[in-house]
């Protein structure tokens, strides 16, 4: 993988170009993959950002969103849009398979894959160019970086700045965690400076909870959560007859996992969920717990060191009952 800056000279020929992300894309996989639709879009590339899966609703309102293909649902469409691909940018995953179905079109496709990505141990004989810094707050924030650095920074507009925002609002804890650094401060101040009105993209993003999801999450809390504070851990499960008697889609279940760290003295959350292809793990940690390595090491997972994923292909409670026999190996880390 080359240095990002050695691709900056082919922004100035028009392309096709196709953005993609991980699958299931959060607001930062989204937020990156729309602000330099957007970017791009301006210096005459033709653009498609194509997500492997589908998305939360939360993120319908992005500007550009319309335009954005759901691999699993067109795949004819969106493979003749590869084929045709000159560049194909891979944002906010570190792993191809992270793009589950789109795995093999993309590592079959011919054209340049440029990646830009925060995630550790990124798999960097896949891509032609490429940064990948761990010390990002997110792929967004770089998305950003990329488009100053290659000297475009007057191309930054709304719809750029409300996409990056995102990403990086909701990557970084709403600006909690300690990847928010002073850089992803001066950014947002600059996003400020162009007009940006971030109340808007809070309340987009946050405030627009149906019933269900509420209740949901109350069942969740008083009937699937179990806390260990023999290791410091707090876990949930949950089955897939919950996600059905409470009518729960995509991203309805994105935020459960940071509640168990809210727990005086919590150090490692842990959730897994029933999806019909496999149960999904989140694991989040405070301070010195790495999450990423467990995941690797047990649930064929990874991530970041405080933030990782993982799957399993056993049952529920069978996945849980070996979490639980894990858990002793760290108690020492755990303390
Ligand atoms: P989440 O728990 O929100 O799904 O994921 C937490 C972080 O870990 C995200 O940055 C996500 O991209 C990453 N992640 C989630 N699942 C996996 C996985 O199975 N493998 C890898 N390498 N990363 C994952
Ligand atoms: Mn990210």
């Amino acid at each position: 993988m080359q240095a990002i800056s050695r691709f900056f000279p082919l922004l100035d020929t028009p392309s096709n170009i196709v953005v993609t992300c991980h699958q299931k894309p959060d607001g930062d996989a989204m937020g990156s993959s729309l602000g330099l639709y957007h970017f791009l879009i301006q210096l005459g590339h033709t653009v498609t950002v194509i997500s492997p899966t589908n998305w939360a609703d939360f993120l319908n309102w992005m500007p550009g969103v319309e335009n954005v293909i759901n691999y699993d649902l067109n795949k004819p469409k969106a493979q003749s849009i590869i084929d045709d691909a000159a560049i194909v940018f891979c944002l906010d995953f570190n792993i191809l398979h992270r793009t589950k179905n789109m795995e093999k079109p993309l590592t079959d496709a011919k054209c340049i894959k440029v990646l830009i990505d925060h995630h550790e141990q990124p798999q960097e004989e896949a891509f032609d160019y490429g940064i990948s810094l761990t010390s990002k707050s997110s792929t967004s924030e770089m998305v950003y970086d990329f488009i100053v650095e290659s000297g475009h920074k007057d191309k930054i507009n709304l719809d750029v700045a409300k996409s990056l925002y995102t990403g990086v609002m909701t990557d970084t804890g709403s600006f909690r965690y300690p990847s928010t650094t002073a850089s992803v401060h001066l950014m947002v101040a600059y996003l400020k400076e162009i007009g940006l009105q971030h109340s808007e993209i809070h309340s987009n993003i946050f405030d627009s909870n149906l019933e269900n999801k509420l209740r949901f999450t109350g069942f969740a809390l008083l009937n699937r959560m179990e806390v260990l504070y023999e290791f410091n851990t707090a876990l949930m499960y949950i089955y897939s007859q919950d996600l059905r008697r409470f009518d729960i889609k995509t991203g309805d279940t994105e935020g459960l996992v940071n509640y168990l760290l809210t727990i005086q003295g919590i150090k490692f959350g842990a959730i897994v969920i029933d999806r019909d292809e496999e149960r999904k793990w989140s694991f989040r940690s405070k301070g010195d717990f790495d999450v990423n390595t467990f995941a690797r090491l047990h649930f064929e997972g990874g991530g970041h060191f405080n933030a990782a994923g993982g799957r399993s292909d056993a049952k529920v409670d069978e996945t849980v009952a070996k979490f639980k026999k894990i858990l002793p190996e760290y108690e020492q880390q755990l303390h």
